[in-house]
Parts: C-alpha cells; sequence; structure tokens
C-alpha cells in the first residue's frame, strides 16, 4: 500500500475526507489535500428509506423531517396545581372569588373576570384573563374565596407555558439525520407519528482471518483460540444500528483471502461496509493487504501511529460489473487482529464513516475529559487509547485499568472508555486534566 503511517489527526482527517467526498459524488482526494470542514459530518446519501412503527424506531436515523402538526403546547398549559388568575390582583393579597375548576383534559368554560381565581391542575389551559398560576401551597381558602399567602408575590406569565412557546405548527423539530433516542421518539408521537421515514441498515461484512481461529462453539485444539473478534465486531455494528454480515473465518492462505473477498464483493451479498480482522501487520503470514492488493484495492491509508491499532488500513475495492449500473466502491477496513486493537480502530476509523452510510449527521468519535487518577509514563510519539474506568460521577475521573497489551480481552471488559494520551506525551501525572474516548 506504501502510504506513510500517519499521525491519529490525519488518518481522521482523511477518512472524513472520504465522506465529503462520497456525499458530494466525487473523487476521494489523495492524502494531505486540503483538510475539509470538521463543523459537521456529511451523511453519505446513499441509503434508500424505509416506513417503520414508533416502536421499533429508536436506534434509527430520520428519513423525512417531522414537523409540529399543531402549536405546543396547543394552549396555555398550567405548569402547576394551583390558582389562575391576575398577578396583579394576588399580588394585593385580597380574597379573590373561586370562581370554579379547571381540570386537565377540559376545555376553560368562559374568560376569568375581575376579582376572581380558577382552581387548575397541571396541564389543564389556562383560562382567557388570567396571567399566572399560585401554587395551591401558596394560597390561603375562606369558604369561596381564595387568596395568595402574603408576603408571597408572581410574576405575570408564572407556572404558565405560553401557546406555541415550544413549537409553532409548521416548525421543523427533527431534521433529516437525527438518530432517534427516547426524547425524538417522545417528539414524534406528539406529533402525531406513529410511522417514522427511516434510512434503511448499512450491511457490514465482517471476515476475520487467522489460522488460529476456531468457532466460539468449537473447542480449541493446541495453539488455537476462539475468533471474539468476529461476535465483538458484530456488536459494535449493531450498536451503530448496522447489520452485521457475518462471513465465515479465513485461512492465512492466498486463496482463502481471495474468496472470501470475492463473496464480500458479490453483488448478492449488498454489503455497504467491509471490515477484516487481522493478517495486516508485518508477519509472514499476514497476507491480507496482499490479498487487497490483488482485488485492486485502493489504499487511503495503512499504519497510523496509534497504540493499539498502528497497522489500519482503510481503503476501497471496486466491485465486479454485473451488466446493470455499476455500484460505487466497497470502503473496506483491515483491522488489527488483535481484540482491543480492532476495537479501537472499529470506533476511530469505522465507526464516523459507518454513521455517515447510516445517514446519521451525528460527529463519532466522541470525546470527554476527565481527571487523571494515577500517572502514565511512556514514550512519546503514538497517540496511544488505553483501556480505562471512567468514574462518571459530577466530576469525572479515569483511571488506567492494568493490562497485558492489546490481547488482553479480560481488562477490555473491565474498561469502559479509553484513556486517550497524545503523542507528544511522554507522561501523564496524578491531578491532570485528560480526553478520554467514550463508548
Ligand atoms: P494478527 O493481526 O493476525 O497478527 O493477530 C494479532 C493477534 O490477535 C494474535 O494473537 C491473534 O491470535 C489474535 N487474533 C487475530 N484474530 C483474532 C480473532 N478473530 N479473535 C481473537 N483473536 C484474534
Ligand atoms: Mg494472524
Amino acid at each position: 500500500m506504501a502510504t506513510p503511517l500517519l499521525r491519529y489527526s490525519e488518518a481522521a482527517e482523511q477518512v472524513h475526507r472520504f465522506l465529503v467526498a462520497l456525499a458530494a459524488g466525487g473523487e476521494i482526494p489523495a492524502l494531505g489535500s486540503a483538510p475539509a470542514s470538521h463543523s459537521s459530518r456529511p451523511a453519505a446519501g446513499t441509503a434508500a428509506t424505509e416506513m417503520v412503527p414508533l416502536g421499533v424506531a429508536p436506534g434509527r436515523v430520520l428519513a423525512i423531517g417531522i414537523h409540529a402538526d399543531r402549536d405546543q403546547p396547543p394552549f396555555p398549559r398550567s405548569t402547576r396545581d394551583g390558582f389562575a388568575c391576575r398577578a396583579a390582583e394576588a399580588n394585593t393579597h385580597q380574597l379573590l372569588f373561586l370562581a370554579g375548576q379547571i381540570r386537565a383534559g377540559q376545555q376553560p368554560g368562559k374568560a376569568l373576570q375581575a376579582g376572581e381565581m380558577v382552581e387548575i391542575m397541571t396541564g389543564a389551559p389556562v383560562p382567557e384573563g388570567a396571567d399566572c398560576v399560585v401554587m395551591q401551597e401558596y394560597v390561603e381558602h375562606s369558604s369561596n374565596f381564595v387568596r395568595q399567602v402574603a408576603p408571597r408575590t408572581i410574576e405575570p406569565g408564572e407556572n404558565i407555558v405560553a401557546q406555541g412557546a415550544e413549537a409553532r405548527a409548521g416548525d421543523l423539530l427533527l431534521p433529516v439525520g437525527v438518530r432517534l433516542a427516547a426524547a425524538q421518539i417522545a417528539l414524534a408521537a406528539q406529533c402525531g407519528c406513529h410511522e417514522v421515514a427511516v434510512y434503511t441498515r448499512p450491511r457490514v461484512a465482517i471476515l476475520s482471518s487467522g489460522d488460529e481461529l476456531v468457532a466460539v462453539d468449537a473447542v480449541p485444539g493446541p495453539g488455537q483460540i476462539r475468533n471474539s473478534n468476529t461476535p465483538m465486531l458484530a456488536a459494535l455494528v449493531s450498536a451503530a444500528g448496522a447489520v452485521p454480515v457475518l462471513l465465515a473465518t479465513a485461512r492465512d492462505q492466498a486463496e482463502a483471502l481471495d474468496a472470501a473477498l470475492a463473496q464480500a464483493l458479490a453483488p448478492g451479498s449488498r454489503i455497504d461496509l467491509l471490515l477484516i480482522t487481522g493478517g495486516i501487520s508485518v508477519g509472514r503470514f499476514d497476507l491480507v493487504e496482499e490479498a487487497l492488493s490483488r482485488a485492486g484495492a485502493r489504499f487511503f491509508f495503512g499504519g497510523v501511529a496509534i497504540q493499539p491499532g498502528k497497522p489500519v488500513a482503510f481503503g476501497q475495492l471496486a466491485r465486479p460489473e454485473n451488466g446493470r449500473a455499476t455500484r460505487a466502491p466497497l470502503p473496506f477496513f483491515a483491522l488489527p487482529g488483535n481484540p482491543v486493537s480492532s476495537a479501537v480502530t472499529f470506533q476511530l476509523f469505522a465507526l464516523p464513516l459507518l454513521s455517515a452510510l447510516a445517514e446519521d449527521t451525528a460527529l463519532q468519535p466522541r470525546f470527554a475529559l476527565a481527571r487523571l487518577s494515577g500517572d502514565w509514563r511512556g514514550k512519546a510519539g503514538l497517540t496511544r487509547f488505553l483501556p480505562a474506568w471512567c468514574d462518571f460521577t459530577l466530576e469525572p475521573t479515569v483511571r488506567l485499568v492494568a493490562w497485558q497489551g492489546s490481547g488482553d480481552i479480560a481488562a477490555f471488559a473491565a474498561s469502559n472508555c479509553y484513556l486517550v494520551v497524545p503523542d507528544v506525551a511522554g507522561e501523564l501525572t496524578e491531578g491532570a486534566l485528560v480526553r478520554i474516548l467514550l463508548r
């Protein structure tokens, strides 16, 4: 592939350039060309759409924006159980005539007259003529009369949300490209959408390679290990709202790899992204790069100055012609075989691309700041993403999880984020404000 080892930021930039070009339908620019804007991440603009019931929409990406079908709130809404009245009158602390009651779901009978209060419940429409709601805790009764307790006063507008204050009929509330979580589902429901238009999920082929690998349900022989990358990557792909397509494990053998790549590229497999693990570093039986080259791969990078995950490669494969319109090339990531390396490089590079293929416009990956507990010393030169545990309290603190390197799945499973060590750093000291990569 003969591309130089990139810094992390350059490799992330290269994925971003790919996405910009994909969205624009243009050529993928060469390494080192002008950086693309990072203010937002473009969607790929390639996915089909479908209608789904709201109940199965969580995690899906909205394909048609949702507009308010009426004002929200649709009437001036009381936000308290209390007494609707005029603030100026309530602030005199005179007794006001209790003119009736409005419950949630009712329509006020008539406008509030001077000298009156109306008992009102949370969520009920405030009658015309009232400009505030005194909470029931702050009134005193005397037969059919009520007054605000002195010396409390109230401002006009207090405890009322005006009609249309949250949204006006016709306002765009959920734009295209939003991933639907609980809040967005509630908003769609409020707008009367029992079905929503979403993008189809991208299909991601997962190909693990390695002579030592056996299936999870097999008993490993001497020197063999179970293939944990395939289920791990499938979990990551599913969590990203995409569909994992599991390919059979390939031996470290040219023919096996060629056949697996041909399978991923076959028109019938309808794959949007290919993830390969293992066989990408410099060992004698690391044959994935050669197989990709034989299949005509164009590499955008091959090797990033990070730890773990240095050998990661990114590129695309032309799809075979099948008589019909030629499909866009198949993007791929060749991820290192070590499980933690695979997971990190998936998150750093494949996830942004996958989110774009899902038409999700939110930025990925997500970083945050935390206070370091303990310290770290090492050699500068690599951006490191080290398995760590963050206590997500008001003042998040993060500590490294002890590990035996990037094959240590037990340490990985005992972590909930990565501590990011900048490539210029030779040490991070206790109490420093450090960056973490969220999972
Ligand atoms: P490789 O990238 O092929 O050099 O593999 C690096 C390390 O990751 C080796 O210890 C492999 O045994 C291990 N490994 C490779 N593929 C997998 C996999 N699918 N599941 C678990 N471990 C793997
Ligand atoms: Mg291997």
